[in-house]
């Protein structure tokens, strides 16, 4: 049992890195954040530079900690959250990256590498074992692509001399100095090198993507001892580590199976939790693990969007028809006539439940008086109805209809999309009082490992900001959503496969 008054989680984002700050009753008592530099190297690229997200991580940790905690002896312990699959290759010796981190959204392997995987016959193995699906949103194949693409790398991995690691696993080997590498189970199990059965590396995977073993960290429950970071001459224990959906699943205690969570952020993830058994879906949808404590591993069935939030920083930098996230919420209430435009923001191409890489983006019904406004309530708007195409095959692999909805992540400050999602839905959508329920989960896994915390006690922190009731008659939901199922097939299969294999 620890003294420690406070736990802080890092949270690894996609956009930002945070630090939040927790006492032991579970309140929220300060964060910091700062973003980073997307980088875009070609169409369909995403990447982020290692040292920034390290940098930024760091800044934000210890401005946390000089602004809210008298002495870092009063740290019981820390927890990482972090953005899932993106994947870090770096050199042992030196401790540099060598290359950038090729992140979750970037589609550069779905041509050679996946269908090298596809060619190799390897997608049932893949879909039995590890509950994915061949695609270039988790790591492997963004491994395989460094190890063909970037000088010397190939030798030196041969050699034993490079090192990959998920974000969490980069940061871990940070924090400590080099000392520890090492993930957690629900980070493992979105690498498609993971055997989520066995819970180990799985060998036949690790030869069918020619990726050597000793490059992989040790893969360990969500809650377990991922060594010490040395600050202001205190060692501060690193106990809990998830990946962000998970994080979330955990950090709404959705402890039961059955129980399922929204996070609305850069993409949309729903989670639901299965139990102790592994199943995969008839749905379309992935079979991961959830938070896998030491005696106590769930899985969960997950549904993938990739562009949610993602379309509103497109609104704010692409178009600029937006100067901030929040104002999306007036427009949207501002706007007059046509209510029925649909943007399908299928920017690289389509996730849960159409798994469609050569999908492209497009807006529909637009007429004369459609003004940008309506562009942007329909963006806000397409969260929802992507959210709704989940909830479906969800309900269809759960075999019964969900009865709420709990939601959680940035963009569920919006009311307007989340009186729409309830709407469209036709189920009350429920806000806990703290939305960042990616840092909870990671704070509430820090507090297990460290001896503060039974999961049982956890309960008692749960509190809700807002229930948002259905107030659109059924039939006008059903026939929107109709429409929008319209649309969606109009911006499937976009890129001709000819076109796909350049
Ligand atoms: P991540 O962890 O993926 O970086 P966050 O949970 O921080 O994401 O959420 C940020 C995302 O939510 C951004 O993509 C942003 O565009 C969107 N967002 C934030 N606030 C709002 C808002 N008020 N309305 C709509 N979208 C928002």
């Amino acid at each position: 049992m620890t003294e420690g008054k406070y736990i802080i989680a890092l949270d690894q984002g996609t956009t930002s890195s945070r630090a939040v700050l927790f006492d032991t009753s579970g309140e929220l008592l300060g964060i910091e954040q700062k973003e980073f530099t997307q980088i875009f190297p070609q169409a369909g690229w995403v990447e982020h530079d290692p040292e920034e997200i390290w940098e930024t991580q760091l800044d934000v940790l210890k401005k946390l900690v000089r602004d809210h905690v008298a002495d870092p002896k009063e740290i019981a312990a820390i927890g990482i959250t972090n953005q899932r699959e993106t994947t870090v290759v770096w050199d042992k010796n030196t401790g540099k990256p060598v290359y950038n981190a090729i992140v979750w959204q970037d589609t550069r392997t779905s041509n050679r590498q996946c269908r090298t995987l596809r060619k190799a016959g390897l997608e049932p193995y893949i879909r039995e074992n590890t509950g994915l699906i061949i695609d270039s949103y988790f790591s492997g194949t963004k491994i395989m692509w460094i190890l063909e693409n970037v000088d010397g790398a190939r030798g030196k991995a041969d050699n034993g001399d490079l090192l990959f690691g998920t974000i969490d696993t980069w940061l871990v080997w940070k924090l400590t100095e080099g000392k520890v590498h090492a993930t957690d189970y629900s980070n493992a199990s979105r690498t498609l090198l993971f055997n989520i059965k066995t819970l180990q590396w799985d060998d036949h995977l690790l030869e069918g993507l020619a990726i050597p073993r000793n490059m992989l960290p040790e893969a360990k429950p969500s809650a377990a001892d991922f060594g010490e970071f040395s600050y202001r001459n205190t060692r501060i224990p690193i106990t809990g580590i998830a990946g962000d959906q998970q994080a979330a699943l955990f950090g709404q205690q959705c402890f039961s199976p059955g129980m399922v969570k929204n996070t609305y952020g850069t993409g949309c993830f729903m989670l639901m939790n299965i139990g102790k058994t592994m199943r995969l879906s008839e749905n379309n949808l992935l079979t991961t693990i959830g938070v896998g404590l030491a005696d106590d591993i769930s899985y969960a069935i997950e549904g993938s969007i990739f562009n949610a939030g993602a379309a509103v920083q497109w609104l704010r930098d692409g178009l600029k028809i937006i100067k901030s996230a929040p104002e999306s919420k007036k427009l949207a209430e501002e706007t007059k006539g046509n209510d029925e435009i649909f943007v399908v923001p299928a920017f690289a191409g389509l996730g849960a439940p159409y798994w469609d890489e050569n999908a492209r983006g497009a807006i529909f019904g637009l007429t004369r008086d459609t003004s940008y406004k309506h562009i942007v309530k329909a963006t806000l708007e397409s969260m929802a109805y992507q959210t709704k195409d989940v909830i479906i095959a969800i309900e269809k692999d759960a075999g019964k209809e969900l009865l709420t909805l709990k939601v959680d992540g940035g963009a569920v400050a919006n009311d307007y999309l989340m009186q729409f999602q309830a709407d469209i839905l036709q189920v009350p959508v429920e806000r806990p009082e703290i939305i960042e329920s990616t840092a909870q989960g990671a704070a509430y896994l820090a507090g297990i490992g460290c001896g503060l915390w039974k999961k049982e006690d956890l309960e008692k922190f749960r509190k809700l900001n807002a229930v948002f009731e259905p107030e659109m008659p059924a039939e006008r939901a059903e026939k929107l959503y109709s429409r929008w199922k319209k649309a969606v097939e109009r911006t499937m299969n976009w890129i001709d496969e000819d076109e796909a294999e350049d």
